[in-house]
């Protein structure tokens, strides 16, 4: 489901990111439509998590420009790291959410709390009424009942849904997922993909997640994006991607893993 009258929600114009003499993203250009779910796929080490953290203001970047929701970042003179100021980065950071593989869920605070803590310490939301919301987002993710459990009586599984509604606690317009179910044991598999599957409905939201599950990307994305060595060598519909592609690089990848 895209909105192809509005700018897209997120434009990576030319940027380079570098660690050191390492270029991870190289003049990288991208742009996602508000409401669109993308996949981004590739070999490890591509780039992929940079990506992510760069939208989740988590890196800076060295030069181009990076637009969220209509506010620009750039990098004024091509030296030197960019950063953003402490505002512009709040900015970002609220329309963005996002799901890491290894959960971070605060370990000394109950799944309530969890999801409850944001809200009203960044947004100033009364905490009565982010307990509401909370415990609505708990029963979409079906685990309601474990609101007064620790991280750690949960399963990774559980664990990880729990991130998810802490993430859309927020009430981000773009949610990031990094190799959400990577960390889990294949039986917890399912039930994490079914929570992302759920929000993939949702109209407004804007997903890009990063994943292995080949199957899911097919089922859940409007586009695919195959990363190599920091560039989109390949993009397109689900069907188009996996059905027939076209570079050596995707197809040798593809059968790599599937
Ligand atoms: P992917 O998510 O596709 O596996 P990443 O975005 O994590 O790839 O990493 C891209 C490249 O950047 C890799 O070569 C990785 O080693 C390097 N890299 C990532 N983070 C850092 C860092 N903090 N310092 C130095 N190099 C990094
Ligand atoms: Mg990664």
């Amino acid at each position: 489901m895209t909105d192809n009258n509005n700018q897209p929600i997120i434009e990576f114009s030319n940027v380079t990111k570098r660690f050191g003499a390492l270029t991870v993203l190289d003049d990288f250009n991208f742009s996602v439509a508000k409401g669109e779910k993308v996949t981004l796929i590739g070999p490890s080490g591509s780039g992929k998590s940079t990506v992510l953290r760069i939208l989740m203001t988590l890196e800076p970047f060295q030069e181009g420009k990076l637009t969220l929701a209509g506010t620009s970042y750039q990098q004024p003179n091509g030296k030197g790291a960019f950063r953003a100021s402490e505002k512009h980065l709040r900015q970002i950071r609220n329309h963005v959410g996002m799901v890491f593989q290894s959960f971070n869920l605060f370990p000394h605070m109950t799944v309530l709390r969890n999801v409850v803590e944001a809200p009203v310490r960044v947004l100033g939301i009364a905490r009565a009424e982010a307990e509401d919301r909370a415990l609505d987002l708990l029963k979409m993710v079906g685990l309601h009942d474990k609101k007064d459990h620790y991280p750690s009586q949960l399963s990774g599984g559980q664990q990880q849904r729990v991130a998810i509604a802490r993430a859309l606690a927020m009430r981000p317009s773009v949610l990031l997922f990094d190799e959400p179910t990577s960390a889990l044991d294949p039986q917890l598999v399912g039930e994490v993909l079914s929570v992302i599957r759920g929000l993939a409905h949702e109209h407004d939201l804007t997903m890009l997640l990063v994943t292995h599950e080949m199957r899911f990307a097919r089922e859940v994305s409007d586009r695919v994006c195959f990363f190599d060595k920091g560039r989109i060598c390949e993009q397109g519909a689900p069907d188009d991607m996996f059905g027939s592609p076209q570079e050596a690089r995707t197809k040798e990848f593809l059968s790599s893993i599937l």
